[in-house]
């Protein structure tokens, strides 16, 4: 057999009753998910944030950052909604590298799931209770889905996971808001159809168990840019992209259109101060075109402490990002004020 078991994980029981989450802190993650929807749905005009590291590698780091950034939110929460990424899993081109503080706790050693579990909800929920703010996750792997589902106010679906079956189906069973990335190759209809599978109910297999779910009506697209076949970063954020998006939103039989623009990844080619720029566009075709405003409920922002990024070793600086540059606070802290100023 090529498969070594090396222990038998926890179930979501036995760690949720090892790390449980605070009762006031579940009434706050109720309210907050409700706050989400709210914007996804349209009930609620304020703009949605979704901003943090691009891999929230280190617990103390990551809470000093969600401290700073909650002091933002509160001052500008009439007019942006703040949800904090705490990335957990990461995906990785080629498999090999970081895979995130679930996986590996110190990322200069080995991958230790189990305590990686640990350190995972250990992070949420101190973040959770210091800040009053719920984050977003990524769901890389859907069978963990047990393991965070009284943590997450938000969930996204990542580029490389968005055609996946089981991802799908596994987001049709989710009761808060869940953004389907476009894949990196770029094509809307393969996001459009992920939104279309995770808006439907379903009957499937699920962590051992025959399931079947509602459907996710908070199931909704986020615009990451493409790459294309010479392997140049496409952009996808422009006026021209958002308005192709809402008709083809019109020629489907999709409820609550929505969508998130991510200002790095392949939008801003890793440039990552040029999140700054795109996300001021974003405001400035939301501010020209009704339907945009419509359809373009907040923005995904990769930002930490220290700007830009750094290779993983002994001696890290302290609230750089080890995966992805992110910007600094600095910036990110004008950022957010000119985003509550425009919208
Ligand atoms: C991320 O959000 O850090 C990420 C890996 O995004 P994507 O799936 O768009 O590459
Ligand atoms: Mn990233």
């Amino acid at each position: 057999m090529s498969f070594n078991y090396l222990k038998k994980m926890p179930s979501p029981e036995e760690i949720k009753e090892m790390l449980p989450v605070p009762e006031k802190v579940q009434e706050l993650k109720l309210k907050r998910d409700k706050e989400v929807a709210d914007i996804i749905t349209g009930k609620d005009d304020r703009f949605l944030c979704i901003i943090g590291p691009c891999s929230a590698d280190n617990e103390d780091a990551v809470c000093e950052y969600i401290s700073k950034l909650a002091r933002v939110a509160e001052d500008i929460k009439d007019k942006v909604l703040v949800v904090p990424r705490i990335y957990t899993n990461k995906p990785r081109t080629t498999g090999s590298g970081y895979k995130g503080i679930a996986s590996q706790p110190d990322p200069n050693e080995a991958p230790d799931m189990l305590a990686g579990l640990i350190a995972m909800r250990k992070m949420h929920i101190r973040a959770m209770t210091e800040s009053e703010l719920t984050a977003a996750d990524e769901m890389l792997y859907p069978e963990n889905w047990g393991y965070v589902d009284d943590l997450l106010s938000y969930v996204a679906i990542g580029a490389r996971s968005v055609e996946d079956q089981h991802h799908r189906l596994t987001v049709s069973g989710f009761d808060v808001a869940s953004g389907m990335k476009n894949p990196t190759s770029g094509d809307f209809s393969v996001m459009l159809n992920s939104v279309y599978a995770a808006q439907h109910p379903h009957h499937f297999t699920f962590s051992g168990y025959e399931v079947t779910t509602t459907g996710n009506p908070l199931a909704h697209t986020i615009l990451r840019g493409a790459v294309s076949k010479h392997g140049n970063s496409t952009q996808n954020y422009h006026y021209e992209d958002l308005i192709r998006l809402h008709n083809m939103y019109e020629e489907m039989d999709l409820v609550n259109p929505a969508c998130i623009i991510d200002a790095n990844h392949s939008n801003s080619n890793k440039q990552f101060k040029e999140q700054i720029r795109i996300v001021k566009e974003v405001m400035h075709n939301r501010n020209h075109s009704d339907d945009i405003k419509k359809l373009v409920k907040g923005v995904m922002i990769e930002s930490y402490l220290v700007e830009g990024c750094q290779p993983i070793s002994e001696n890290q600086t302290y609230g750089q990002s080890i995966t992805d540059p992110c910007l600094g606070w600095e910036d990110t802290r004008h950022l957010l004020y000119t985003i509550a100023e425009r919208n």
